[in-house]
């Protein structure tokens, strides 16, 4: 390693992603924007590499700006690549999503960094992390390289084998990972990761990440919430609208994407007054929840601030109308609660067509008719229904089911977890029906407007 300077530097690595569709849907750095925060806060000079940022002019003078639009989401850069082998058989291209592997490696030599940070995302995207890896290795030769975040939480056994980082994080950052800068001979920060995120304009595109509250205090069996983030722990409303306050004032955005998977819990902390800072404070701002958001804790009041502080764009996790669903897999709602929520959003002033619920298609043993059923209960009530296609989570609690279900080798290979390949396929629920019952909530949604 180069001897370290007076300020030792450290740089965070957003990887390129490798799948068959993309779309920018508020996919930003949040993780490593707290990283670089702590970092920062323990001496470090951090810098993000953002290799999914749409903005790079270097990326931009060989495949043109990708189309983007005013609320901060839009198309990638993209590049048609060869599908790997265990894809081969999938009718689909399959592309690289994001900035060129020459732009990657001249901001990290222009870094200079002492020790590069990779985050990982969805584990069918590790080819990305593999490259962003190499892109390390190859522009700052002697720095270590560290991977941590969701793929090598859930696959740490393949993550270390495939991606040759120096060490490879699994689970929340800390304490492993202080722990690990420490054996490589690094400055070690202090304290807990702060919630605030750094301001590093690489990590702001359009729209900004944001979260109120870690994690989620359900337990549902086809959810990798408790593996990836740990347990609930409730944020302040007050906290985080001085952050988006600055984040407005640093960088003139307007559109913040909330990255909970709990958002509406522990309300009186929480969401209720981060919703009337908000309208206090006169801003014009729109905020976008595209995690699901608990049915059961809609409430009138909630729903007014809502409105009136501009969340204009989120869905329920309704998942299902099948009671026999909730009873085996979550135990979120009931359809009494989910009636209540519907009446509390249109007493706040949504109207029916700003509705709009997931509804979860192809767990292991789920039969076609009843995520029919489920599109056509939505639609009965006016409201939008969004076909949310299961993807098998190492660790889970329907992991070792849907292992010995999926007839791909899911358990080995982690590129056949993609739901675009609806891994659970099977005789009763094939490809085919999944695509009639995409197109049947697309017909039926339109004819809403
Ligand atoms: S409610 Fe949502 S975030 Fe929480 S465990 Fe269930 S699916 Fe995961």
């Amino acid at each position: 390693m180069a001897a370290l300077k007076t300020k030792p530097r450290a740089l965070l690595l957003f990887p390129p992603v490798y799948d068959f569709a993309a779309f920018d849907m508020f996919l930003r750095p949040f993780a490593l924007l707290r990283l670089a925060a702590w970092l920062e806060g323990g001496g470090y000079e951090a810098t993000l590499v953002n290799a999914l940022d749409p903005r790079d002019g270097t990326t931009a003078a060989v495949l043109g700006f990708p189309k983007r639009y005013p609320d901060g989401t839009g198309k990638f850069f993209r590049r048609i690549v060869a599908k790997p082998a265990a894809l081969a058989s999938v009718p689909r291209h399959y592309a690289r999503y994001g900035i060129l592997r020459e732009s990657i490696e001249e901001k990290i030599r222009a870094a200079r960094p002492d020790v590069v940070l990779v985050g990982t995302g969805m584990t069918y995207w590790y080819p990305g992390a593999k490259e962003a890896v190499e892109c390390a290795r190859a522009a700052a030769p002697g720095a270590p390289v560290i991977a941590g975040g969701i793929y090598a939480t859930l696959c740490p056994a393949h993550a270390a084998a495939a991606l040759e980082a120096d060490r490879v994080v699994a689970g929340p950052a800390l304490p492993a990972l202080a722990a690990v800068l420490g054996e490589l001979g690094l400055p070690v920060p202090p304290g807990p990761l702060p919630d605030r995120p750094a301001l590093i304009a690489a990590g702001y595109p359009g729209a900004a990440a944001v979260r109120l509250h870690a994690g989620c205090p359900l337990a549902c069996d086809y959810c990798a919430s408790s593996l990836v983030s740990g347990g609930f722990v409730p944020g302040r409303g007050e906290a985080l609208f001085g952050f988006v306050r600055d984040v407005h004032e640093a960088f003139g955005l307007d559109h913040f994407a909330f990255y909970d998977d709990a958002l509406l819990c522990a309300p009186a902390a929480g969401v209720i007054p981060f919703l009337e800072a908000v309208i206090e404070s006169g801003l014009e701002l729109r905020f976008h929840v595209p995690n699901g958001m608990h049915v059961a804790f809609v409430t009138e009041e909630i729903a007014r601030l809502m409105k009136r502080a501009g969340v204009r764009d989120f869905k329920l996790g309704f998942e299902s109308a099948a009671e026999s669903f909730h009873a085996a897999h979550d135990g979120k709602h009931t359809p009494e609660q989910f009636a209540r929520a519907i009446d509390a959003l249109r007493a706040g002033g949504y109207k029916p067509d700003e509705l709009a619920v997931y509804i979860l298609a192809g767990l292991p043993g789920q039969l076609p008719g009843e995520v029919e059923e489920s599109i056509r209960f939505a639609a009965g009530l006016g409201i939008q229904a969004h076909l949310a296609e299961y993807s098998p989570i190492p660790g889970t609690a329907l992991w070792e089911q849907s292992a010995a279900a999926s007839p791909f080798p899911i358990a080995e290979e982690p590129l056949t977890q993609n739901n675009t390949i609806f891994p659970l396929r099977s005789a009763r629920f094939t490809p085919r029906r999944l695509q009639e019952l995409k197109q049947l909530a697309r017909r039926l949604t339109r004819s809403l407007r």
